[in-house]
């Protein structure tokens, strides 16, 4: 079996087999761009790897050599050879773009010999025996996993005992000793010599390519992204082009559009006489692509030409990474560039108007965690006083946090509750987990390009990189900035739009909608049948749900309008009253407040359904506390504390507490078991509710309210409650008013037996709403207050759940309760309208399983909106 395929025998659609990297390699080669030629060893291969133990079985070692052998006759160079040796790149390829995640090696096949052959061919000496140090120093820390800290001091005692600061002014004597003493450091630490065989070197490089895709990192990664595990990665070995032979020689990182701000100007960096791993390391930092230009006219023209051809074959923006050895271009790899969410929203809209890609295909290439990002925040500018220092603004938006130094300690701190800000001179693959502990990061060196800045705008995270007016000390963990000396635990705020790093805490403000993303949800409106309603319950909720582009209101929970401290104590009187009259006495006072809020939602929503659910939570949510009330009452009763009254007071109110206490309240009265055993409560709030119709109608507002029952689980219950709508309904508005005001009676499907018997339910509902929040509580039997605390993360990070089904619908479980309960509804009612109004109507896979479920709205908060519209468009597409 086929499990090496050259660059040039391989195309674009094989993605899966090569890896985006070698699809790409592959691609590229075939549009004759100019691609150091090599091969690809395939996932399949990686997977057979693992399955056999970690090995590397005869036959692809077989297909390794003979690939090789025919590499060796392109370029005219042989592998080994003492007089014109062949040297390869060994890197990582996934199928999904995995940024810093797995490991690459350069200058492979030299050894004490070929180092000379080159030096010979080259003329360069110290250009050698730099690559020959390089090579060590990644196979060392690559393949035989020793630490990079123990290369770097040696490094660095060599400039100190030379007396030069950067890596170009050593000398090849100097380099040669470093060799040397690299070679010891490998010996001392693994016991085994660097290998000198260079069939050796490739096998072992091969080898910890493919293991790699298992060190932690990578897996936290793929986690993070929800990347299979079983994808395994493809392996590039591709023959070497030098960017670092001297000063007509050099390498760089090219978008084909700004990936910050989206606009189609050429963007990058470079760096003169360097190797690629320079510019990604942040170790030098480099220079904006325009100054290649000047310096190097032809190849920058090449350069951009190329680039837009790419962009154009792939009907994307593209990352590119090229080197120039000896004045002639080389590509060593393009794919689609990461972006912010901003500036991937303006590139695809302009892409549409540049007729590159349909509106569809646009749309269909939201990220919709981009959107999260989008909604971005910023400082308020008026309160930044204390400006510390400027660097690159590497991913947008404002961070606030305590400072660290390392990625431990923002780890441990984030666990603890606190918000963090890492700080680093540059970050490594190694720091992830800090990075996705922190609110944002700031480093001190490396470019637009570097780790940390690819890394954070991939997460959305503020970045600032490249910040050189900072000096940080991890190991005293403090830092100087701009004249103060800054501690671990200083707050700190990052601006990553402009990379200010400003001392202390300053306020932020929410993000806007951009002109980019209203066209975009414009788009999408287009293109969707998923209706989307938002989850507000007052007026401005509303007004902003409205603005977001929710088309109706799909859930309006009464209970939340009863928080307010001005109407707890009318409601708690309500539930304590002895007797009815009493109840009603605070039902009374409480109409009105109710009939107020309606009104102002139903203004905000005229034309607009408006789902009111009645009266939901257990009642003991809007009582004391318990244990708090008995450890009054006994302080006085046994200290005679208080009056005689006071203590009569409490007595009496503990009474009534611990009358209505339940062992099991989510299971308990709540729901349309409260307003069944209480209708005067139900009462209260449907008189309200076409109080405040009537009124709006009165003021030529179109009211369109649907009141919703909560769970219910069994017909009867919905029937008896609907009887008391259509009653007060007809008493409060009359018969000629009621044809003025259409309403509707729907019922919540959050117990699981309301879907399994939706047949019987459904003759008394004209809407079913899906709370899958409860039904997910209630089909799990996982309680939705303590379970990711207690077991469920476990389940999540073990794997026996895919996700954790309170924020992505379990679509096998509780999803086939709502197929369930969706055919059998409109069977007999084929006009029966259908949402979800939980938690999951704001997440896109759940949306996409309405879209496909045939619901007819999806319900969620108001800033979700946005993104809820996307990925109805998405889920059409
Ligand atoms: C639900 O259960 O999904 C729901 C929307 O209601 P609540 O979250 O208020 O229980
Ligand atoms: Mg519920």
């Amino acid at each position: 079996k086929t499990q090496v395929i050259p660059f040039q025998d391989g195309h674009a659609s094989m993605k899966a087999l090569l890896g985006g990297k070698g699809a790409n390699l592959a691609e590229m080669t075939r549009a004759g761009l100019p691609v150091p030629p090599g091969f690809t060893i395939t996932t399949e291969a990686c997977l057979a790897f693992f399955k056999t133990g970690n090995r590397i079985s005869d036959e692809l070692y077989e297909q390794m050599t003979t690939a090789l052998k025919q590499l060796e006759k392109q370029r005219g160079q042989s592998f080994g050879d003492a007089i014109n040796p062949l040297l390869v790149s060994v890197r990582s390829g996934s199928v999904s773009s995995m940024p810093g995640m797995m490991d690459t090696i350069l200058n492979l096949g030299l050894n004490d010999t070929t180092v000379q052959g080159l030096a010979n061919l080259t003329q360069n000496e110290r250009f050698a025996y730099d690559c020959y140090r390089r090579l060590i120093q990644m196979f060392g820390n690559v393949v035989l996993s020793i630490e990079s800290r123990h290369f770097e001091k040696l490094l660095h005692h060599l400039k100190e005992t030379a007396c030069v600061e950067q890596d170009q002014d050593v000398t090849a004597e100097g380099w040669k000793a470093l060799i040397e003493a690299y070679k010891q450091c490998i010996l001392t630490q693994t016991g085994r010599a660097f290998p000198q065989n260079v069939y050796e070197q490739l096998r072992m490089a091969v080898e910890a390519v493919f293991k790699s895709w298992n060190n932690s990192r990578a897996q936290i990664y793929r986690k993070m992204n929800r990347i299979p595990d079983e994808q395994g990665t493809a392996v590039n070995i591709q023959s070497m082009v030098f960017g670092n032979m001297g000063s007509n020689c050099g390498t760089g990182v090219v978008f084909t559009r700004n990936p910050s701000t989206g606009e189609n100007t050429f963007f990058g960096e470079y760096l003169i006489n360097a190797q690629g791993e320079d510019v990604v390391a942040g170790t030098r930092t480099p220079l904006a692509i325009q100054a290649l230009k000047s310096e190097m006219p032809g190849i920058y023209e090449q350069l951009f030409t190329a680039s837009k051809q790419l962009e154009k074959h792939y009907k994307d923006m593209q990352d590119i990474e090229f080197t120039v050895e000896n004045n002639k271009l080389y590509l060593l790899q393009t794919r689609n560039g990461k972006r912010n969410a901003q500036a991937a929203l303006k590139m695809a809209v302009d892409m549409v108007h540049e007729g590159l890609v349909s509106k569809q295909e646009a749309v269909g290439r939201i990220e919709v965690a981009h959107l999260d990002q989008l909604l971005h925040r910023g400082i308020q500018e008026d309160a930044i006083k204390d400006v510390l220092a400027k660097g690159l603004p590497a991913s947008p938006g404002a961070a606030v946090g305590q400072l660290v130094f390392d990625a431990d300690t923002a780890a441990e701190w984030h666990r603890a509750g606190k918000t963090v800000i890492l700080a680093r001179s540059e970050t490594t693959p190694e720091d992830i987990h800090g990075v996705i502990a922190s609110e944002g990061v700031l480093t001190s060196r490396g470019g637009m390009t570097s780790h940390a800045a690819v890394v954070a705008r991939g997460m959305g995270k503020p970045c600032v990189c490249g910040c050189e007016d900072i000096r940080i000390s991890a190991d005293e963990k403090q830092m100087l900035a701009g004249g103060s000396l800054l501690k671990e635990g200083d707050w700190i705020t990052l601006d990553g739009a402009t990379g200010r790093v400003i001392a202390g805490v300053m306020p932020l403000q929410e993000a806007r909608m951009t002109d980019e993303l209203l066209v975009m949800l414009a788009w999408a409106d287009e293109i969707r049948s998923l209706k989307v309603y938002a989850n507000a319950d007052n007026p401005e909720d509303a007004i902003l749900a409205r603005q977001l582009g929710a088309q109706g209101i799909g859930l309006c929970r009464t209970e939340h309008m009863f928080f307010s401290p001005a109407r707890l104590p009318v409601v708690q009187r309500m539930i304590l009253a002895d007797d009815k009259e009493d109840r009603l006495r605070a039902l009374a006072q409480l109409l009105p407040m109710q009939q107020s809020d309606f009104e102002g939602i139903f203004e905000a929503m005229t034309g607009l359904p408006v789902t009111i659910r009645l009266l939901d939570p257990p009642l003991h949510e809007f009582l004391p506390n318990l244990e708090d009330l008995q450890k009054r009452h006994a302080q006085l009763t046994y200290d005679q504390a208080g009056t005689n009254v006071e203590r009569d007071e409490v007595a009496n109110l503990l009474r009534k507490v611990q009358a209505l206490h339940e062992a099991n309240p989510m299971l308990g009265q709540r729901g349309c078991r409260l307003g069944i055993v209480f209708p005067e409560i139900y009462d209260m709030q449907i008189e309200a509710i076409f109080r405040a119709a009537s009124s709006c109608t009165d003021r030529g507002i179109r009211v369109l309210p649907e009141i919703m029952i909560p769970l219910v689980g069994h017909a009867n219950e919905l029937k008896i409650v609907r009887e008391l709508v259509d009653f007060v309904a007809e008493q409060v508005l009359g018969k000629d008013k009621l044809r003025d005001c259409p309403y509707k009676v729907g019922t919540m499907i959050e117990v699981p037996r309301a879907a399994l018997t939706a047949r019987q339910i459904v003759a008394y509902a004209d809407f079913f709403s899906f709370g899958t929040n409860d039904l997910t509580q209630m089909t799990f039997g996982y309680s939705r207050d303590d379970a990711e605390g207690k077991f469920l993360s476990h389940y999540v990070d073990h794997k026996l759940l895919p996700h954790n089904p309170f924020q992505v619908l379990d679509t096998e479980g509780v999803g086939q309760l709502i197929e369930l309960a969706v055919n059998a509804g409109r069977l007999i009612k084929p006009a029966l309208k259908t949402g979800i109004c939980g938690e999951h109507g704001g997440d896109k896979e759940s949306i996409f399983f309405c879209h496909l479920t045939g619901l007819d709205y999806v319900s969620c908060s108001p800033y979700r909106i946005p993104l809820a519209r996307i990925a109805a468009a998405q889920a059409f597409i």
